[in-house]
């Protein structure tokens, strides 16, 4: 039977550039991955695409230039593309079925744009996590609790469009499915509630 260990977590870098949020969701799913003792792989890297350092640190963690496409050529069964708009939701069964999962390395965009459509065309079998869009980040973390941890997908306790407040005046609310934490708050990568602030002061800003 699959264990833990022998899971690959590939996201299939779509955007041109890599953004501050992407980044520091790509240090949090390698972190992650290194903890359970997986693979994370970030695939389709153009040659101009600079590894950040944070990322580059971390042990379990491939930058592949080949597309996921080529990479498993041979051998596309063993693959699950993580998708929206699947008619199926991913099961714990399906940690025996596949060992490599795959996720579109798109921003979240509200409304959503459906550009996990550029995977699903080269034919992977496909399942959902539920009908809300999560961040890249929480959809893996999702995909390790059930393939990993054998929950079931409606037994994972999520926050739905959660308020982030980063001072007395000031919060946001985002568009997207989180895990919740033991702390009742949810699980963003580290540095993102800043980030997310310091977007919120540059907006505003813009403004004047
Ligand atoms: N707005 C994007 C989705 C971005 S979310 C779109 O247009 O498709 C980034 C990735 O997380 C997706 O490509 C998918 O692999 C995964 N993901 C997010 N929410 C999901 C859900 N509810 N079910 C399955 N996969 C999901």
């Amino acid at each position: 039977m699959a264990s833990a260990g022998d899971k690959t977590y590939i996201v299939e870098h779509l955007d041109e550039e890599l953004g501050p949020w992407s980044e520091l969701e790509y240090i949090a799913i390698a972190q992650e991955s290194h903890d359970t003792g997986a693979k994370f792989c970030l695939s389709s890297l153009a040659p101009a695409f600079k590894v950040p350092d944070a990322l580059r640190a971390v042990p379990s963690f491939t930058p592949e230039p080949r597309s996921v496409e080529e990479i498993y050529a041979d051998n596309k069964a063993r693959v699950c593309l993580l998708d929206p708009a699947a008619a199926k939701d991913l099961s714990p069964e399906d940690g025996d079925t596949f060992d490599v999962f795959l996720f579109g390395g798109i921003l979240g965009d509200d409304p959503p744009r459906d550009r996990t459509s550029e995977l699903r065309k080269k034919g992977f079998e496909g399942r959902r996590l539920g009908p809300v869009q999560m961040t890249t980040d929480t959809a893996v973390r999702v995909t390790r609790m059930v393939v990993e941890g054998k929950i079931p997908v409606a037994e994972v306790p999520y926050l739905d469009f959660p308020e982030i407040r980063f001072n007395e005046h000031e919060c946001t609310e985002m568009p997207f499915r989180y895990v919740k934490g033991d702390d009742g708050k949810p699980i963003m990568p580290k540095g993102m509630v800043e980030l997310i602030g310091k977007d919120a002061d540059k907006a505003i800003d813009d403004l004047f």
